[in-house]
């Protein structure tokens, strides 16, 4: 689905200044008593020209955050409202984070370089500004474990442990910090318009839609789409094919991402900003991974509903700009695309050809149905079956259409353990961490990982 990265020079492009007058605020990047580099993502780093420096240069950069060359000469803390289970709140923005730098891969693509746990702001209401070790850890298994699985997500860049002690509900305390960079097609999330659009601030959200349509690209509206000439409506049309696309791919990864609010979600489609995550040990639509979701509003099954309405959402602050039916008729593509995505991405984990709508909508259903019977994940299912081998009965069925995609199931990969990434694997990876300090058993998953998106990708 994707290819690897490519190796590239160092392009600085920090092309958010031309809006940080309003889009942020200037701030200050925390001291640290401890600099312990601990996550290099190499193959991104080269991707971004970044790969070549010494350990104690990747720490001035991404845990002293002196200024890269010719890029931001200060961080930026992006401002932001958002809804947060469905409760709007005018008090979000970057508490913990900024965008550090901005540049562009091979491709041209532009990329930003943005923090967690790099100290507060002016966004952190009581908080300390701070993130544990055991949630960039968190974060590294699932950007790696869904970049191989297909899913469009943004990258863990750098992870330095800064030996300060935090303190937490949800984590035995004291705990250690870390302070974690990520690699991401923007941070400029539905949340973003929507304060723009509490604030009235129209003249601002078409200078950002005109930022997002160039610096992110995307297809132009379907022919018969009312108001296609209009920016706004360009945007939105692209923000739900991105947001339908992401609902499926996350639910053919298994994945659960657990908080789902307007300020979690990037208008470029890039999935990112993982706290309590799961990977869904069985296909359980109401399968929730965020201890404090009490309603399981951001269940499992119920992540395509909660993404049609966070679209919803930024058609509402569109609104600034353009009128209501041109923007419905954008956000009434959201479940036809979501269906096809589901289609087009359950094919591909499954290593078979789309057989048309129909046929691939009835593999989908004896999917899900033997899941269910043999009370499997599906991490072991896609495994099973690769290449539509193994099946028997109502799937083997619904299989005789689809063509095995070539070398889909070669190889000594399928012959072993599915490589899966549920909560007592995540556990059993941090407690040597926590105990002894040994990092060898979250290295060598990691390379498993690698490994599997490697050759889901070949
Ligand atoms: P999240 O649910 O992680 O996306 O965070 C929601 C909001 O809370 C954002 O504005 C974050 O920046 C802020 N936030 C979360 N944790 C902290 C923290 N430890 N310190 C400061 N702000 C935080
Ligand atoms: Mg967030």
């Amino acid at each position: 689905m994707r290819t690897e990265p490519q190796p590239a020079p160092y392009r600085p492009a920090p092309e958010i200044l031309g809006l940080a007058d309003w889009l942020g605020d200037p701030v200050e990047p925390a001291r640290f008593p401890k600099h312990i580099v601990r996550f290099r993502n190499d193959r991104w780093a080269d991707a971004v020209g970044l790969g070549g420096m010494d350990d104690a240069g990747w720490a001035k950069h991404f845990a002293g955050f002196e200024p890269l060359d010719d890029n931001l000469q200060k961080p930026l803390a992006l401002k932001y409202h958002g809804h947060q289970f469905r409760t709007y709140n005018p008090e979000l923005g970057d508490g913990r984070g900024f965008l550090y730098a901005q540049l562009r891969d091979a491709a041209g693509r532009l990329l930003d370089l943005g923090t967690k746990g790099s100290g507060r702001t002016p966004y952190s209401r009581t908080a300390d500004g701070r993130l544990t070790l055991k949630g960039a850890v968190r974060e590294i298994l699932a950007t790696e474990m869904l970049e191989a699985l297909g899913v469009d997500t943004s990258k863990t860049f750098s992870v330095v442990e800064t030996g300060e002690e935090l303190h937490r509900g949800d984590e035995p305390s004291p705990t250690r910090s870390a302070v974690m960079v990520r690699l991401s097609h923007g941070h400029i999330r539905i949340g973003t318009f929507q304060r723009l659009a509490a604030l009235q601030e129209a003249e601002h959200m078409e200078a950002l839609i005109a930022y997002c349509l160039e610096q992110f690209p995307g297809s132009q509206p379907p022919d018969d789409a009312p108001g296609r000439g209009d920016p706004a409506i360009v945007l939105m049309h692209q923000v739900v094919e991105r947001c339908a696309d992401l609902a499926a791919a996350w639910m053919v990864a298994g994945f659960v991402h657990g908080v789902l609010n307007t300020d979690n979600i990037n208008i470029s489609g890039e999935s990112f900003d993982y706290g309590p995550w799961r990977f869904a040990p069985q296909w359980d639509p109401g399968f929730t991974a965020a201890y404090f979701d009490h309603q399981s509003l951001y269940a499992f099954g119920r992540q395509p509903e909660a993404m049609h309405w966070n679209c919803g959402q930024l058609a509402v602050a569109l609104r600034l700009l353009t009128e209501a039916p041109p923007l419905i008729a954008a956000l009434d593509r959201f479940v036809p695309l979501f269906e096809a995505a589901m289609q087009r991405r359950w094919c591909w984990r499954l290593g078979v050809r789309s057989a048309g709508a129909e046929a691939d909508m009835h593999l989908l259903e004896q999917s899900v149905a033997e899941m269910r019977a043999e009370q499997i994940s599906p991490d072991a299912f896609f495994f099973r079956h690769r290449g539509g081998r193994d099946a028997e009965g109502a799937l083997a069925e619904a299989l005789v259409d689809h063509q095995t995609l070539p070398g889909a199931s070669d190889g000594s990969f399928w012959q072993g353990e599915p490589p899966s990434l549920h909560i007592e694997e995540v556990e059993a990876l941090w407690a040597p961490i926590a105990e002894r300090d040994d990092w060898q058993p979250l290295f060598q998953k990691i390379n498993a990982i690698r490994a599997l998106g490697a050759v889901l990708r070949s």
